[in-house]
């Protein structure tokens, strides 16, 4: 991305083995991320920046210190590095780890990849996988390993009543996961025709159109006055994560995975509502051997979200596409 709204492919240096723990990946498939369109709006700057952290791909080369991926094998990555062995990562929270960096600075929106401390970051598929599975493995990178960490955090769960604010993509991954982790009630915060649809095949049992304050009023009438145990923040604006600390019931739990760029929370506001709150960078290397798996069985169908498929070289116009809302999320092919 030369500037923002301005995104060109063009020929860039094979990347080289630099660390002993790196491992290069040819990639087969990638995405553009709705956490593109920051820097594509001119939210968070950029300058002539590589782009893109979803991927999925097979292991070139490795370094000396490399053991658990070797040449040949598939491999889904995470969007952030990680170590998978210091305590921060032990303890579940892969996304801070001390070796942690973002694979958005590496950019994976490309042929080839470095991944540094592949051991920790890269997790191999039972196999090559069949063409129809490339979509869902993909989510897995980030999309679904974000929704999931989303609806973990807010406790979604047999008896739950969970609501998600966000239908993007990662809020249908919530939505998909609140159903697998056992829901009894989820319900969907959408105005987009398409995306209700896709939300409801994904486990939504209601939805509500209404957003702010009207939103949190529907939410309260849907659940006896009381509010959902369970909200998932998949937006990252002001509104939306507001309507989302409204719409928890007190004791309730937050999950809050949209990446919110100048957004204030009122301390009194959070104050008295009285709820648990966990978000940030989704630590999706905790989850992604139990996704690949499910993915691999086909129990869950996470690559229906991908609604446009381009070309790697037209990835401009699958920018455009998601900018105009035109696409929920675009597969880019190599
Ligand atoms: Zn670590």
């Amino acid at each position: 991305m030369y500037a923002p709204g301005d995104v060109r492919v063009e020929d860039r240096e094979d990347p080289k083995i630099f660390e002993p723990t790196d491992a290069i990946i040819r990639i087969t498939a990638t995405c553009i991320c709705g956490s593109d369109l920051w820097p594509y709006r001119g939210v968070e700057p950029v300058d002539h920046n590589p782009m893109g952290h979803e991927y999925i791909g097979i292991v070139e080369e490795t370094g000396d210190d490399v053991k658990n991926v070797k040449i040949g094998d598939f491999v889904v990555g995470s969007f952030v590095i990680s170590d998978n062995t210091c305590e921060i990562c032990q303890a579940g929270f892969q996304s801070k780890c001390v070796h942690a960096e973002f694979v958005a600075q590496i950019g994976t929106q490309a042929e080839r990849a470095r991944i540094p401390h592949a051991d920790g970051t890269l997790v191999t598929t039972p196999g090559e996988p069949p063409a129809d599975l490339v979509p869902s493995l993909l989510a897995a990178s980030d999309v679904l390993g974000t929704g999931w960490f989303a609806a973990d955090a807010a406790q979604a769960g047999p008896g739950k009543t969970v609501a998600v604010v966000g239908d993007g993509a990662v809020g249908l991954m919530a939505i998909l996961a609140a159903k697998q982790l056992g829901a009894e009630r989820v319900i969907a915060m959408s105005r987009h025709a398409e995306r209700q649809k896709l939300a409801r095949y994904y486990g939504a049992t209601d939805i509500v159109e209404e957003r702010g304050e009207d939103g949190v009023a529907k939410v309260k009438e849907l659940t006896g006055g009381l509010g959902a145990h369970s909200v998932v923040e998949a937006v990252g604006t002001q509104e939306s994560f507001m309507q989302a600390v409204g719409t928890t019931r007190g004791g309730g739990h937050l999950g809050y995975v949209g990446v919110n760029y100048d957004v204030k929370i009122p301390g009194i506001e959070l104050f008295f509502a009285g709820i648990h709150t966990l978000g940030g960078p989704a630590p999706v290397r905790r989850y992604l051997p139990d996704l690949i798996q499910l993915i691999w069985d086909r129990k869950i169908d996470p690559g229906k979200v991908f609604d446009l498929t381009l070309p790697l070289e037209q990835a401009a116009a699958g920018y455009r596409a998601m900018d105009e809302r035109r696409a929920t999320k675009v597969l880019l092919t190599l």
